[in-house]
């Protein structure tokens, strides 16, 4: 039943026949999109990964093949030999690009045939999205799939080419190797030679690049795959890929200048500009402005509104008179009913030690002067949502108090923290209504990555660098100053000093890439001296054995000559989600894990036999 591939040799790609072709011979190769029956005529739209063209078979040009035509169904393998035509004025598809031609078969040759799938890649929208990981291969048909990854190819040669102009090495470090400190849990590997001990999968290449920077690489960065044993959301998955770099000597600016001009590369791969130099803000003003460390600047910013209340007002209300009072306000969300306030409640992180004040009506009765005060300041109009956040008294959350000059305390942020979130959840919600994302998606949908025209971003992509971090954060559960970033991560240079007597006060020479409430990125200038290195350790409570066990060798060549040294890992799968306009990393790569950590395709994690765990030296312990 199945003919064979011959010597036969494909003329085009099924997407790449066009009117000029008309009169030519040609040969397509591909998978049966749709299959149109009209009698004596067949219509076939074949689909490669260029796109979709029409061939058609007619009984009396090639009854064969005619009859081939009835029996073939979607998915099946086809290849169509004929002629290409120009269509009758009445059937030109202008949707389509192959649209004004169709192939005049004389023969088909039937390549394959095909279970009939769970879903056709012709459809659009295919709701169940486990249908669609179970068997990848089919969804992976669909254009738009085949879209994203040709878009992730062209964004990963873009970044690659630039990193290479900039001078950059590319190095790949190994996968199975020691535990690398980057906060979550390690993927452990049995050793079989080895009983009893394991190789962790690296949560990213960090000391691996940083004794790079040591053996005088100069300027090294990898495509690097990274494993982080955590739970799965939206933006995060197990495994995932990083754009990694290190170089010597630099100052911040420097870092920032390669990262700016490799992503500004990958932006126009995608068809779309991205005005340099990004803006940069510290630490602090993002938690004042956005109430997150992931600005989202296509909403509007939190306003100081303190200035509305009197101190009396404030005793009323039971606001704590020493923490921020903000509001913000979500545009053109209308009046909530009470029921839809009440909805709302869960997105509001109680334990940041702040309160809720979203029944403006009542507000407004009580405090007209407070209330009309708070929303000229929060720059409202009569159709916004207008949201008052405050520190709660009666809920002093333990955090620490320390506040050095000019900065904000620990639970300062709390309170611009639980504010920021909630802006963020109410933001996602009524997404219909402030329209405020749609800017990107309008951009997104615009841009031809295929084409020389560039769409302006300037307004869709918000890229934003964060620095001045706080080194330490308060952990209140023991009631201990602890890392707030890797511990190989510099402190600023005049804040040295205060390590041990003011740990709040220090700032990391730390820095975080944003964009559109995401973080992309993260970076540092690294400790390059072993004996401040120590230091560190210390201040994190790292013990001297500790430090040996974890990362003797690495201690070790630091010892032998290092150059200062910086640098940051980007997250290649947001940065292709962000230009696909697509909401779940899922999207973009190529074989993911559902929230639960599953592979369905492959069927991974799974059991193994006896004798392999007899090997490694392993016994399995049932649960419960
Ligand atoms: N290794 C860090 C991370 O994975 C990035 C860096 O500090 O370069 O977040």
């Amino acid at each position: 039943m199945f003919d064979f591939l011959g010597n036969l040799e494909r003329t085009h790609m099924c997407g790449d026949v066009r009117a000029a072709d008309a009169g030519k011979p040609v040969v397509v190769m591909g998978w049966v999109n749709r299959r149109r029956d009209h009698g004596n005529l067949i219509f076939l739209d074949l689909r490669d990964r260029s796109g979709i063209c029409q061939a058609v078979l007619d009984k009396e040009l090639t009854p064969e093949g005619h009859a081939k035509g009835e029996a073939v169904r979607p998915e099946y393998v086809v290849a169509a030999i004929g002629k290409v035509r120009l269509r009758a004025k009445n059937a030109i598809n202008p949707k389509m690009l192959t649209g004004e031609i169709e192939i005049e078969a004389t023969e088909l040759r039937v390549l394959n045939d095909s279970r009939l799938a769970p879903f056709s890649p012709a459809e659009d929208a295919i709701q169940n999205e486990e249908l669609r990981l179970m068997y990848r291969y089919v969804d992976l048909r669909r254009p738009e799939m085949q879209r994203n990854f040709w878009l992730r190819d062209e964004i990963t040669r873009a970044i690659r080419e630039s990193l290479s102009e900039q001078r950059f090495l590319e190095v790949e470090t190994p996968i199975l190797c020691k535990s690398t400190p980057e906060g979550a849990r390690d993927f452990l590997v049995p050793s079989r030679v080895h009983p009893g001990e394991f190789y962790a999968l690296p949560q990213s290449p960090q000391i691996f690049k940083q004794i790079l920077m040591i053996s005088g690489f100069d300027r090294y960065f990898q495509v690097a795959r990274c494993f982080r044993d955590e739970d799965q959301r939206a933006d995060r998955q197990i495994e995932f890929t990083q754009v990694d770099l290190e170089m010597s000597f630099p100052r911040q600016e420097h870092v920032f200048a390669v990262v700016e001009k490799f992503l500004v590369a990958a932006f126009v791969a995608a068809g779309i500009t991205l005005p340099t130099p990004f803006p940069k803000i510290t630490y602090d003003e993002s938690m004042r402005r956005f109430g997150s460390d992931k600005p989202d600047k296509r909403l509007p910013e939190l306003a100081d509104v303190r200035g509305a209340f009197t101190d009396d007002n404030l005793a009323t209300l039971q606001i704590d008179p020493a923490l921020p009072v903000v509001a913000f306000r979500i545009p053109a969300v209308g009046e909530l009913s009470r029921k839809e306030h009440e909805d709302n409640w869960p997105m509001f992180d109680k334990n940041k030690g702040a309160k809720l004040i979203d029944d403006f009506k009542r507000l407004a009765k009580g405090f007209p002067e407070g209330a009309a005060k708070v929303r000229e300041l929060a720059g409202a109009s009569n159709e916004d949502l207008v949201i008052l956040v405050a520190g709660d008294p009666t809920h002093h959350i333990r955090a620490s108090d320390a506040k050095c000059e000019g900065r904000l305390s620990e639970r300062e942020i709390n309170v611009y923290a639980a504010a920021g979130n909630f802006r963020t959840e109410l933001a996602k919600k009524y997404a219909t209504r402030h329209r405020a994302f749609e800017i990107t998606e309008s951009v997104v949908r615009e841009a031809d990555p295929k084409s020389d025209k560039l769409v302006d971003g300037s307004r869709a992509f918000h890229p934003m660098w964060i620095v001045d971090f706080p080194m330490f954060e308060y952990d209140v559960a023991t009631g201990r100053w602890v890392p707030a970033h890797h511990p190989f991560t510099a402190p600023h240079e005049h804040d040295m000093a205060n390590l041990e007597s003011d740990p709040a006060s220090v700032r990391a020479n730390y820095y975080d890439l944003t964009m559109n409430g995401l973080e992309l990125g993260s970076g540092s200038i690294r400790i390059h001296r072993k004996d401040m290195q120590q230091v560190i350790f210390k201040a994190l409570g790292i013990s001297d054995e500790d430090a040996r066990r974890r990362f003797g060798f690495f201690l070790d060549a630091l010892e032998y000559g290092t150059p200062p040294h910086g640098g940051i890992a980007l997250g290649l799968d947001r940065i292709v989600m962000l230009l696909a306009g697509a909401v779940n990393l899922r999207e973009v790569i190529i074989f993911p894990k559902t929230a639960k950590a599953i592979d369905l395709m492959a069927d991974a994690p799974a059991t193994v036999t006896d004798v392999q765990l007899k090997e490694l030296h392993i016994r399995v312990v049932a649960k419960g």
